[in-house]
């Protein structure tokens, strides 16, 4: 049977961690402060924003939510970032993605300090990560790292095959498990006969938004699966050729009308040693890796 990674588990000793810095840190002074920005009424942007601020109430962190509205311009928000910036009482900056189409995201994303960028998405925590200098790493990735390391599951001498290149998520996870000193070949959508590259994986690393895109017949059996994909199905004929015969699955589509799968088929994972289902797999991971970020922000920038 392969062990399930739970990252709810994982998620929640993290933030214990984070809460109890957070308490020492007060003793001196400090109190880490995290502003996040939301623009337009993005329902699914709405619910991670909401809960990146209950976290950080959670845990005693400082937290202020900034909601320009959706007409806001691009010269605008340079501006708001430049006073949260200044700002000596908020140490992590995080725009929350996406951003109105007239809106100039890259600017907005380099105008971030990067001693406050939390989401670790600046070019220069991009390079410092690269180079294996103290940088803010991109939650996500960072917390399947962290995952891995708490469930000790090795990774140094082991090959790991990330599908997807984003610089959020595909980049910096095969950069962070090269730094582990695992062997790592990133694939993507050019990559010529994928399945052939996957079975070679002893970690694998779906990063695609594609639903069960990685199929058990490109998995090597024994390999671990780590499965970053956050997709909804609401198409019957979708939810069936994944979860047929699940009935806590059929529960949730009956309720909603969708359930959320990963990159990775669910019938994959049966063939692995241990994986990350989604949900309660990376998901949770990404929230409480802010939170730690924010918190690093802050020492970092006192040098404490
Ligand atoms: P992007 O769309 O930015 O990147 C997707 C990557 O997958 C690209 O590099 C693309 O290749 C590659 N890809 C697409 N189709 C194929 C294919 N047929 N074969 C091989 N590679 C392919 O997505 P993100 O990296 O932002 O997100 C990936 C997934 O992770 C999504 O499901 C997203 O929802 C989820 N996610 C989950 C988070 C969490 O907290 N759990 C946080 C962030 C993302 P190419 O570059 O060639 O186009």
């Amino acid at each position: 049977m392969p062990t399930i990674l739970d990252g709810t588990a994982v998620a929640a000793a993290i933030k214990q961690e984070v809460a109890a810095e957070v308490k020492r840190l007060a003793g001196l002074g400090v109190r880490p402060g995290l502003a996040v920005i939301l623009v337009g009424d993005n329902p699914a942007s709405q619910i991670y924003v909401r809960s990146k601020v209950q976290s950080c109430l959670d845990l005693g962190l400082g937290s202020e939510l900034i909601t320009p509205p959706t007409t806001v311009t691009t010269d605008e928000m340079l501006e708001l970032v430049a006073s949260l910036n200044a700002r000596e009482d908020i140490d992590g900056i995080l725009i929350q993605l996406p951003l109105p189409a007239h809106v100039d995201t890259k600017a907005l994303l380099d105008a971030v300090d990067p001693a406050k960028d939390v989401d670790g998405f600046h070019p220069v925590n991009a390079g410092r990560l690269q180079a294996g200098r103290p940088a803010l790493a991109p939650c996500t990735p960072a917390g399947v790292i962290e995952l891995l390391k708490r469930s000790e599951i090795a990774m140094a001498g082991q090959h790991a095959v990330v599908v997807g290149r984003s610089d959020i998520v595909g980049k910096p996870a095969a950069m962070l498990l090269l730094h582990q000193n695992a062997t790592v070949t990133i694939c993507h959508s050019k990559t010529r006969d994928l399945g052939a590259i996957t079975r070679q994986a002893d970690i694998l690393v779906a990063a695609i938004g594609v639903p069960g895109f990685i199929t058990a017949g490109m998995v090597k059996p024994g390999a671990t699966l780590i499965d970053v994909g956050m997709n909804r199905i609401s198409d019957r004929s979708l939810f069936e050729r994944f979860f047929a015969g699940n009935e806590k699955r059929e529960a949730v589509f009956a309720k909603r009308g969708s359930t959320l799968i990963g990159d990775i088929d669910p019938k994959a994972f049966e063939l692995s040693s241990a994986y990350t289902p989604v949900p309660g797999g990376v998901g949770p991971l990404t929230i409480a890796m802010l939170m730690a970020n924010t918190v690093r922000a802050a020492k970092m920038r006192r040098g404490l």
